[in-house]
């Protein structure tokens, strides 16, 4: 059998990332202060360098990705985009299965991607130090590789939970030189507030952003970097769906329908952005972002204006969100427990281009051990959940005998996240669904706009 396995040349890494704004029939809503105006660009300025402000903002359909990125990228890019063969063959299913795998980054998933741009954004501002939060652990390993490949020093805020059982993301990160503390902290305000509230707190990703972005505004040489739901995170992103329309070309084969998992939609806009163009001109092709039934932020949402983390510190961003003191279930799927979602992903999904599913965690274990079991790869429990959606879709193929092709972002491995799997293994994991009357009282303490 031929084309398991569909590579790129070096030489043909994007040598620019898409900005999907550029082609929005809508332009984006601005995103605003306390005030209800729009925030200015000198606001943003005192936690994000002037290169990735531009970005946030441009309009200009292709920008050009600096040699210096694009020679760290290609440490593990073009990444590989397989046909699911050995899937395919035990479903039984006429659907051909195609998957981009992004696990074979350093960090082990498609994070390193904006984590490399925004480090030289950074790097080339003058700026020193780098502050950030991370939940499970992926987006801080990201951020310090990327500091430490440019000589900058990173501070990652990690939820105090996660910290306590995922001791092997805090070694990666101090691998890479970065510190890592278990928030809240006694080093900044809001960390000292949630532990005067109680002083056993075990964190929320809400406290950590505070505390992340309070340190950077506070210091001249230190910004504040974020793993998803900007625009210029998505941004960076593209380069995954740009190098698998490359590959499919070589193939000679198109979507019918991509799945990629959602947490703030940053593999989501990555991968599908790149072929709304093709949609808009008419080419049947259905994009459908797959999130956890216990945070539906897209599928039971609302599309309103509302803060990116908890103390409200950030500014508004009209987006779909689950109010953001909304308290997710523990579910594996760190990656996936966000209030609040990409604005042009919910703008996209709210005009009816993109669509989105809501699947419970059991399925999506199901789903990745049977994956696993054919195709070797042990996926991140984020990454379960598209692989889950793109099995039900072959099943429904079989069903109808249906010859589609199924496309989904496979965006990490699960090598630091086996403690989850053990869980599924002995029976411990179980389906939450989240209760409509939380969902309703999280919804009524949204920001008031005027
Ligand atoms: C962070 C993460 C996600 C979800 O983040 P998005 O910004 O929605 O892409 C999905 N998969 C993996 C492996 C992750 O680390």
């Amino acid at each position: 059998m031929s084309n398991t396995k569909i590579l790129l040349d070096e030489s043909e890494l994007p040598t620019h990332w898409y900005n999907v704004i550029a082609d929005l029939p809508t332009p984006p809503a601005p995103y605003l202060g306390a005030d209800g105006q729009p925030v200015s660009p000198e606001q943003l300025g005192a936690i994000f360098p002037p290169g990735l402000l531009e970005q946030e903002i441009s309009t200009q359909r292709w920008i050009e990705i600096p040699e210096k990125v694009r020679s760290i990228l290609r440490l593990w890019r073009p990444s590989p985009l397989y046909r699911a063969r050995r899937l395919e063959a035990i479903l039984g299913t006429p659907a051909k299965i195609y998957y981009k795998y992004e696990g074979g980054s350093p960090a082990g998933s498609h994070k390193p991607n904006s984590a490399v741009a925004q480090a030289y954004y950074n790097k080339i501002a003058g700026i020193k130090r780098l502050t950030t939060e991370t939940g499970a652990g992926q987006w801080g390993s990201a951020i310090s590789l990327a500091g430490n490949m440019f000589g900058l020093e990173v501070r990652v805020y990690m939820v105090k939970v996660s910290y306590e059982q995922k001791p092997f993301r805090r070694s990666m990160i101090q691998t890479w030189g970065g510190e890592v503390l278990p928030s809240p902290t006694t080093l900044t305000a809001a960390g000292r507030q949630a532990l005067e509230n109680d002083p056993n707190c075990q964190g929320s990703l809400g406290i950590a952003i505070s505390e992340a972005v309070e340190e950077a505004a506070s210091r001249q040489d230190t910004n504040y970097t974020l793993g998803s739901v900007l625009n210029h995170v998505l941004l960076h992103q593209t380069v995954i769906g740009l190098e698998t329309r490359k590959q499919l070309e070589k193939v000679g084969d198109y979507p019918d329908v991509i799945f990629a998992p959602c947490g703030g939609g940053s593999n989501v806009g990555g991968m599908m952005f790149p072929f709304l163009a093709d949609k808009a001109a008419g080419k049947e092709i259905r994009l459908v972002a797959v999130e956890p039934s216990s945070c539906p932020t897209l599928t039971r949402g609302e599309y309103a204006y509302d803060y990116g983390d908890s103390v409200g510190l950030t500014p508004l961003i009209q987006m779909y969100t689950l109010g953001h003191d909304f308290m997710p279930p523990g579910i594996h799927a760190g990656g996936l427990r966000y209030h609040g979602d990409s604005a042009l992903v919910s703008q996209l999904y709210h005009e009816g281009v993109l669509e989105a599913i809501a699947v419970p965690q059991l399925a999506t274990f199901e789903s990745g051990v049977m994956f696993s079991k054919a195709e070797g790869i042990v996926p991140a429990p984020e990454s379960n959940h598209a692989i889950h959606a793109a099995i039900d879709e072959a099943l429904r193929c079989k069903e109808r005998s249906e010859g589609k092709t199924i496309l989904f972002t496979l965006s990490g491995h699960g090598h630091f996240d086996m403690a989850s799997y053990d869980r599924y293994f002995s029976g411990e994991l179980t389906d939450q669904a989240y209760p409509e009357e939380a969902l309703q009282a999280a919804l009524r303490n949204l920001p008031q706009v005027k």
